[in-house]
């Protein structure tokens, strides 16, 4: 599994489609920066993050690298959780 980058992709539209899927509210966190998040069609996918820049997620696109917004959904979550302090 390839790590998402945030700086090697289009972040600002990926939270916009996660803010549109529900924003936090899609995600439950699991500890460890550890997140399940609902995907589409009732699918759910595993997305860890590594501090505010990288992370992983089980999509298709995630698992190429690609920043999708599953991870930025985990994101915004981290945020609503941790607060951007802990930058
Ligand atoms: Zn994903």
């Amino acid at each position: 599994m390839h790590a998402i980058d945030v700086n090697r992709g289009q972040i600002e539209s990926r939270f916009r489609k996660a803010w549109a899927c529900g924003g936090p509210r899609i995600v439950t966190p699991l500890g460890h920066g550890r997140y399940r998040v609902a995907g589409e069609r009732g699918a759910t996918y595993s997305v860890t993050l590594q501090g505010w820049r990288f992370g992983a997620c089980s999509c298709p696109a995630g698992t190429h690298g690609r920043v999708c917004y599953h991870f930025a959904a985990a994101l915004l979550r981290r945020t609503a959780d941790e607060g951007m302090v802990a930058r």
